[in-house]
């Protein structure tokens, strides 16, 4: 097994996909990271990003079988509009293991289903021939891959060596409820913070689940004019709140995520200039960007190599 721990993102914009020559730099895909650990494949979400992402996947495994974990946000389109296209899912020796929040009502299973109805798309999710176990998770309960395979447990149950662990916090500065997840691996860490929206003094719960990971990607739709004027209350926050939420937990890297549609690429430009008065290292997804953690962070001081891939922003 390889010691890398590599964050790729394949689709950063929030609500809704932006083609165009207006958000080339940044990228219209809809929410979707690739977590590599270890060899290992999870997956952030199914927005558009996971089209490509999808594609790229089973190039690589050059026809060996894959096995993937992908994680639900939750059921929001612009977390799971591209599930029906990933390839992965049609091929059947791929093994998929599919967990997230489910709605109050509703399993995530029976959404996906329901996305897939006949109305609705012309292949079900039982005819995506690939072998899927799809489970809503509750925030007690923590995801592990070990030696031996994918499984869900609680915190207390024991893991394998080198195992892998995701744990989950429920926000609820989301209308319907968001989890918010941290990969773990080799004293190394990850929070994935999308669809969430800031409190005045921060987000305690959220900034204690937090606490030092080397990279924090939360979500910064909005600019303060723009949630001043018309969007507060809809479950996202501003630069200024991630930037807080960055600040209370101590993190090493804040990544802004989960762009507007309505910004163009100058937009966010100056979003991230915005951020990097704030929190000194803070930066804008944008599709391809691929961040390598290296090193195991020691004691409070991170002591992280992130290179960046792809593109120069
Ligand atoms: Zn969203
Ligand atoms: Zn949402």
């Amino acid at each position: 097994m390889d010691d890398k721990f590599t964050i790729r993102f394949w689709g950063v914009r929030g609500s809704y996909p932006t083609p165009g020559n207006a958000t080339v730099r940044y990228g219209g895909n809809t929410a979707c990271v690739e977590v590599t650990v270890g060899g290992r494949t999870i997956i952030l979400d199914a927005g558009t990003g996971v089209i490509p992402l999808g594609r790229d996947l089973v190039r690589r495994a050059g026809g060996k079988p894959l096995e993937t974990l992908l994680l639900v946000s939750h059921l929001h389109s612009d977390h799971t509009q591209g599930f029906p296209f990933f390839t992965p899912a049609y091929i059947p020796s791929t093994r998929l293991h599919v967990y997230g929040l489910g709605a109050d009502t509703e399993s995530l299973e029976r959404v996906l289903e329901s996305n897939q109805s006949a109305q609705r798309f012309p292949v079900s999710l039982r005819e995506m021939g690939a072998a899927k176990v799809i489970r809503s998770v509750r925030e007690t309960e923590e995801v592990v891959w070990d030696e031996d395979g994918v499984r869900v447990q609680s915190p207390a149950s024991s893991v394998g060596r080198d195992a892998l662990r995701v744990r989950i916090h429920r926000s609820y500065a989301h209308p319907g409820g968001v989890y918010v997840y941290r990969v773990e691996w080799r004293g190394r860490s990850l929070v994935y913070a999308t669809d969430t929206e800031g409190y005045i003094g921060g987000d305690r719960r959220l900034a204690t689940f937090a606490r030092g990971a080397d990279v924090l990607i939360h979500d910064a739709q909005y600019s303060e004019a723009h949630y001043r004027t018309s969007t507060q209350g809809f479950g996202h926050s501003t630069v200024e709140m991630a930037c807080e939420a960055a600040s209370a937990a101590g993190v090493g890297r804040l990544v802004l995520f989960h762009h507007d549609p309505s910004y163009d690429d100058a937009k966010i430009d100056e979003m991230q200039a915005r951020a990097r008065g704030l929190f000194v290292n803070a930066q804008a997804a944008y599709e391809g960007l691929t961040l390598e953690l290296t090193e195991a962070r020691v004691t409070q001081v991170h002591i992280l190599a992130l290179r960046e891939g792809t593109k120069e922003m």
